[in-house]
């Protein structure tokens, strides 16, 4: 019946549509209506008050943004959160994550570069930097300058109580006999009744000298006189066992910094427990500021280096490594992992920095 020409449809029969259809134009026309203001008349940003993780993506994908504190705050947060789960104490984690923040803050995020992946990258960067150490402490070649010089090296291990000084004292000894150098111990412990027997089984396992004076005598004092043997008797190292004592502890502290500025040592080294979360900043601020305020020199020696104890029952908690050096600046030279002469390593800062971030 349809006529392909212009003159208009003989009949109504031509209109095919179903009256019943035109509930569908009704209900376009609802939807279009009655679903809120038109975009047209909004802000650009104005209703996205709320950044959470899809509006995070969004500017990682458009690229060309600049990175805003807020931006930064979840993938911070969440990096916050995990280095505390390997016990790297809370307030240095917290520092971290503002230095991170300020180091980004402002920065050009690259095209297709996520937030969270740059904001893990500039951490990996600040702990590799944070604990390489800035100048190297190359004890093997200082024992020979000082040899050179006719003097003994010294050691001083200070520490807290039990945290595993003589046994790591011992196992450098092992590793300087091994190196074919003459090692003498000496019992500055002068405190804790037993200390000296202890090294003393260390000494003739090793069978190395002892240098010891019993109880109750001025650690300072033999300490001096164990270094004036060991120049007599062309010693190459002295390692000198100081008592454990707690970081506030003053008439202890006194002590050991009257050891320390009488004998001069070529390095004075802590030892601490890998195990430690949060103290492990308040025992070395309070070892090196007790060191600084009692000294009777212009210019107080402090903690030159760590002895990590204990790092082979910690698993991935290796945090107290990244909290020791920084809050002391000085590096971690040694890391003791078991119970044996034989167990002891360097730190393998990549490796720590990979678990941290793990
Ligand atoms: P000090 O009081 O600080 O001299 O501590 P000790 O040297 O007497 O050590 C205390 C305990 O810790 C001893 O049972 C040691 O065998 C143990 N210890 C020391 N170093 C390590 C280590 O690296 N790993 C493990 N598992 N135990 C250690």
């Amino acid at each position: 019946m349809r006529v392909w020409d212009d003159k208009p449809p003989k009949n109504e029969k031509l209109d095919f549509t179903d009256p019943a259809d035109e509930r569908g134009e009704e209900v376009i026309e609802k939807v279009l209506t009655n679903q809120g203001d038109s975009m047209m008349d909004k802000d650009e940003g104005a209703g996205q008050k709320k950044k959470g993780w899809f509006s995070s993506m969004f500017k990682s994908i458009a690229g060309n943004n600049v990175l805003e504190k807020s931006d930064l705050q979840p993938a911070l947060k969440a990096l916050k959160d995990r280095l505390m789960t390997k016990n790297v104490a809370e307030e240095i984690a917290e520092k971290l994550c503002e230095s991170v923040a300020a180091s980004l803050e402002g920065k050009k995020l690259g095209s297709f570069t996520r937030i969270s992946s740059t904001v893990q990258t500039a951490m990996e960067e600040a702990l590799l930097r944070i604990l390489t150490p800035r100048r190297s402490i190359d004890i093997l070649r200082d024992v020979q300058a000082a040899k050179e010089r006719g003097k003994p090296y010294v050691v001083v291990f200070v520490g807290v109580n039990g945290v595993g000084k003589s046994t790591n004292l011992a196992k450098v000894a092992y590793w300087l006999l091994q190196h074919n150098l003459s090692v003498m111990m000496a019992a500055c412990d002068t405190f804790r009744s037993g200390a000296v027997e202890q090294l003393r089984t260390h000494a003739r396992r090793l069978q190395i000298p002892i240098f010891e004076k019993g109880y109750e005598k001025d650690p300072a004092v033999v300490a001096k006189e164990a270094i004036q043997e060991a120049t007599r008797n062309k010693s190459d190292v002295v390692l000198v066992d100081t008592a454990g004592r707690m970081q506030d502890n003053e008439p202890l502290m006194r002590a050991l910094s009257k050891l320390i500025n009488l004998n001069k040592p070529d390095l004075v080294l802590f030892v601490g427990e890998a195990l430690v979360g949060n103290d492990a900043v308040d025992q070395l601020n309070k070892f090196n500021q007790k060191l600084a305020d009692l000294s009777t020199v212009p210019t107080a020696r402090l903690i030159d280096g760590i002895l990590l104890t204990k790092f082979d029952t910690i698993d991935d908690k290796v945090g107290a490594a990244l909290s020791m050096v920084y809050i002391s600046g000085s590096p971690v030279m040694f890391v003791g992992c078991g119970q044996s002469y034989t167990d002891l390593k360097k730190l393998n800062v990549k490796s720590i920095v990979k678990t941290l971030l793990k």
